[in-house]
């Protein structure tokens, strides 16, 4: 399983001026984060780093069915003033995905800066890409696809001096380009936001996350703890996987 986050912030943080497209509505406290990496840890779970977790997918399903990666998308500075303390405490690896182009200094002030940025690997805290300007990739031609995938690639680790092995799709949207761009980029695999499945080797360009409740505490967050309800959902996750995989730029630009 891999877990998917945004901002780790209380309410009273959240700006006057938020935007819609900041996503501040999936946010949990770190007092939550807490709980949920906890009570994962408590029921069995082990956390590695998604580098790990997807080296694992070469295993037999048994032998690593109890690992759990842990993701950020977007850079937020609430990361890392809430999320690292609480990842560091535990020792539990992460991987943030940041915007190459939206990196604070830069355009925008409510995410890490590049300084910030230099300092999460030292807490164990890995940097992945997402993309360099946050567009819906389903929407562009090959070649803007490319400038997204190999610029934002080579401009995170011209800064961190370190591999960026991982992409997460903007809002999870990818279609057949997007992913053998991936692919050619020298990605080792790619996040979707599509949840509740199985991952396997061949979902290493659209990685299955999952996404529990603040509290954790539903029927739902309940079911997505275990391996027989997470296979008989399979179906559904394949069928959306292979909708975005047929889809053209101008069908991706009707969709939305
Ligand atoms: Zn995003």
């Amino acid at each position: 399983m891999i877990l998917m986050y945004h901002h780790v912030c209380r309410d009273h943080e959240v700006p006057q001026d938020a935007r819609p497209i900041e996503g501040w509505e999936y946010r949990l406290s770190p007092e939550q984060l807490d709980h949920q990496l906890q009570k994962l840890r408590r029921g069995g779970w082990k956390f590695v780093s998604l580098q790990e977790y997807v080296a694992a997918l070469a295993l037999p399903f048994r032998r690593r069915s109890r690992l759990v990666a842990v993701t950020f998308d977007d850079g937020w500075l609430d990361n890392y003033e809430h999320a690292v303390p609480v990842l560091e405490s535990q020792s539990i690896p992460a991987t943030i995905f940041v915007v190459s182009g939206e990196i604070a200094g830069v355009a925008v002030d409510r995410r890490m800066n590049s300084e910030q940025l230099l300092n999460l690997h030292r807490h164990g805290i890995e940097i992945g890409s997402h993309t360099r300007t946050h567009p819906n990739l389903g929407m562009l031609s090959r070649e803007q696809i490319v400038d997204e995938l190999v610029n934002s690639r080579a401009e995170l680790q011209q800064l961190t001096g370190h591999a960026v092995d991982f992409l997460a799709y903007p809002g999870g949207r990818f279609n057949q380009c997007v992913v053998e761009t991936a692919a050619e980029a020298g990605y080792a695999g790619a996040c979707s936001v599509i949840g509740f499945a199985r991952n396997s080797p061949e979902s290493r360009y659209w990685l299955y996350r999952d996404v529990f409740t603040n509290a954790m505490n539903t029927v739902t967050d309940w079911l997505r703890r275990q391996r027989c309800f997470r296979s008989l959902r399979q179906q559904r996750a394949r069928a959306r996987v292979q909708e975005l995989l047929r889809q053209t730029p101008t069908e991706g630009l009707t969709e939305t």
